[in-house]
């Protein structure tokens, strides 16, 4: 058995040409999975019996199940997924207003970067997501949307280094933006890094138009070399070079993500040293006030605090934006409902 959402497109094409189908057998069953929710192959009524037979036979259509799912009065839900090999993923429908329903998905199990302050890094990386799987958070967050509504924008930011996996991420994003797929316009969604250089630039070189946001974290090497391991042996030249190559491209302004840890990053010299390093560049700083996870020592910065951070970058001519926390009372943030689930297993059976 094969996982049809692993095969899409060309493999797909050719075992229906095999079988003396034409070619725009392929779109029916695409529009059947991605835009009318049908979830069995029996369902397919303007397929042939047979081939719907045929098909059940060979494919299927999941691999994940839903483990847990949760929602927060601001309209964020969350859902636990279990892949075949019993791993489990997360991923976060974000509702921000009435035109936006945002899909943040997870890209590996488990992150290999190991960046000190996050839950997603504290047992390391499992496994690389397949494209189908991938493809998979998509259709379970779209399927918790009423008929009449759609996902509009994609952000890969739920676990894992999307960059790390831009072999199975790539083909999933071209199914999810194309418009025989889901429908996404490209520039609506946003991939986020930790900074990895060679990725960056192989993105640059791919001819697409997604959003690129790199978590900086820390102005200097020496502090984000604390912070953010994989900076180790790259540092933060090399990285914004490559998000200028970014830039001059595509065209697209990058957003350099800063979680804003208190005592830590938080210092008015880190904000006057961020400003001097993006002032000359088209960027968007995205600052996300640290969302406290139970196993480590960090603190989110008190509101004086954060303004303060706001007001040296502003006034060191710098875009800024502080990120509105959603989710918070479903451990929406960075891998805390798998571990919380990981610990207790049994308790969202
Ligand atoms: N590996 C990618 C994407 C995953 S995380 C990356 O590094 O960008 C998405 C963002 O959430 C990153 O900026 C990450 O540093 C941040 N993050 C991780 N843990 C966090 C926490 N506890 N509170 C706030 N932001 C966090």
């Amino acid at each position: 058995m094969q996982h049809l959402l692993d095969v899409f497109p060309e493999r797909l094409s050719s075992w229906l040409a095999d079988r003396q189908e034409p070619e725009y057998r392929a779109g029916q069953i695409r529009q059947w999975i991605l835009r009318r929710r049908v979830d069995r192959f029996e369902e397919m009524t303007d397929l042939p019996k047979s081939l719907r037979s045929q098909l059940a036979e060979e494919f299927f259509i999941w691999s994940s199940q839903i483990t847990a799912h949760q929602k927060a009065p601001d309209g964020t839900e969350k859902l636990l997924l279990q892949l075949a090999d019993a791993e489990r993923i997360e991923c976060v429908l974000l509702r921000d207003d009435r035109e936006h329903c945002t899909a943040c998905i997870s890209s590996q199990v488990g992150c290999g970067m190991g960046c000190v302050f996050c839950a997603s890094g504290l047992g390391g990386v499992i496994r690389n997501l397949s494209t189908g799987e991938i493809l998979e958070e998509l259709l379970h967050l779209d399927r918790l949307l009423p008929p009449e509504e759609r996902l509009t924008h994609i952000v890969v930011m739920g676990m894992g280094e999307p960059l790390a996996n831009l072999d199975r991420l790539l083909p999933a994003l071209a199914l999810a933006t194309d418009s025989e797929g889901l429908g996404i316009g490209a520039r609506r969604v946003t991939i986020s890094t930790v900074g990895l250089p060679a990725g960056i630039r192989r993105l640059a070189d791919a001819g697409v138009q997604y959003h690129l946001a790199i978590s900086l974290h820390a102005p200097d090497d020496a502090l984000r070399n604390q912070l953010v391991p994989a900076n180790r042996g790259v540092g933060i030249g090399a990285i914004l070079e490559a998000a200028d190559q970014y830039f001059q491209k595509t065209g697209r302004r990058i957003t350099y993500e800063y979680v804003l840890i208190q005592r830590v990053n938080d210092h008015p010299r880190h904000a006057r040293a961020l400003a001097a390093l993006l002032r000359n560049r088209n960027a968007l700083v995205n600052l996300i006030p640290y969302n406290p996870v139970p196993e480590l020592p960090f603190q989110t910065p008190s509101w004086s605090r954060t303004e303060r951070f706001v007001q040296l970058l502003q006034a060191g001519g710098v875009n800024v934006h502080v990120r509105y926390r959603k989710g918070n009372q479903i451990e929406a943030a960075c891998g805390q409902l798998r571990r919380r689930t990981a610990k207790n297993p049994g308790d969202e059976d």
